[in-house]
């Protein structure tokens, strides 16, 4: 006889309380990994499930005071794709939320799903890495802020402790509103209901003379994480941004590429993509940006 609970707190500190007592319970936010993962593999679901969608309060976008964006945890991939804040502002976001399964996915798998779920081939990880954002825990204990790349640490793996829910995201202001351009590309095999074969996130700044002040660039599904390429940012930092810089600095990417052998596509495949997925996520970035320059 399996003794099971079932918690659909209406409040935070409910929640809280919950976690804080039971700390075997099992979070489920829209339920598209959790259940989905339990009906179709040998995980079961967790003997106690507390429901968090009655959390209102997590659901909201918000531009903070000083120029950055507050991301409740239950946001949806609909709610990410559809808000002209986040489209204009943080592109790479936008454009990572659009491509998760299919309308109806979208509308109920949230972002804090997504990355508490930490897949290596999760769609919002490369997007959360270049903007540098910081994961927001709440428990009883208090509120602590851990960066993306630390909450992060396997496949499947993240660093949120048993009583703690992720409340919200905290994308910093960017480096220069306005000139700063962002994009998220993915190789997939079909156009929807698609896993990442292999994903890059890029952040390009210019200058008004065309010279790029901060590039950060992040890879997806070819590493155990999501994982920055600082190498290759390096390649375009403080230089004039052209066609050649973007390939040079997307060949370089590969070094922080260590991809496994799945049923998707081979180790030495997603190796050889990823020069090509950087340089497109660089173009389109660079693109937005320049955008900005000539406004
Ligand atoms: C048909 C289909 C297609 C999909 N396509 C994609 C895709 O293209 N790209 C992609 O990245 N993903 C995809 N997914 C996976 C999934 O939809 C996303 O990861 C989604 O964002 C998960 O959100 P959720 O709210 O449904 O999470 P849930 O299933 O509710 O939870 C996922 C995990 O996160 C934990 N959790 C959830 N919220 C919190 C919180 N606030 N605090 C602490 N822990 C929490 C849960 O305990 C669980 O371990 C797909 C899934 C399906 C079923």
């Amino acid at each position: 006889v399996i003794d099971r609970a079932y918690f659909q707190p209406a409040d935070l500190e409910a929640a809280l309380s919950i976690l804080a007592k039971h700390r075997e319970a099992g979070i489920v936010a829209g339920g598209t990994d959790l259940v989905v993962g339990a009906r179709s593999s040998d995980k079961t679901l967790p003997a106690t499930v507390v429901a968090i969608d009655r959390l209102k309060e997590l659901g909201r976008i918000e531009t903070s005071g000083d120029g950055g964006l507050q991301i409740g945890a239950l946001a949806t991939h609909a709610d990410l794709e559809t808000s002209t804040v986040v489209q204009g502002s943080w592109s790479a976001l936008s454009d990572a939320a659009s491509l998760v399964g299919s309308p109806a996915t979208r509308h109920i798998g949230t972002i804090g799903g997504n990355i508490c779920n930490a897949s290596p081939a999760m769609e919002t990880g490369s997007p959360l890495l270049v903007f540098e954002a910081i994961i927001e825990l709440a428990s009883k204990r208090g509120l602590r802020r851990i960066p993306i790349g630390a909450f992060l640490t396997g496949p499947r793996k993240t660093a949120r402790r048993s009583d703690e829910l992720l409340k919200s995201i905290v994308l910093p202001p960017l480096p220069r509103p306005g000139v700063t351009g962002s994009a998220y590309v993915r190789l997939e095999y079909r156009q929807a209901m698609e896993i990442a074969i292999v994903g890059a996130a890029a952040l390009v700044t210019l200058r008004d003379d065309g010279i790029c002040t901060e590039a950060r660039i992040a890879l997806t599904a070819v590493a155990p994480t999501c994982v920055r390429a600082s190498p290759a940012e390096k390649v375009l930092i403080g230089s004039t941004v052209d066609a050649d810089l973007v390939a040079k600095a997307a060949r370089s990417a590969v070094g922080q590429a260590n991809p496994i052998d799945d049923v998707r596509a081979s180790a030495q495949y997603r190796r050889a993509m990823v020069p090509v997925i950087v340089e497109r996520a660089l173009r389109l970035a660079w693109n937005r940006a320049k955008d900005g320059v000539s406004k």
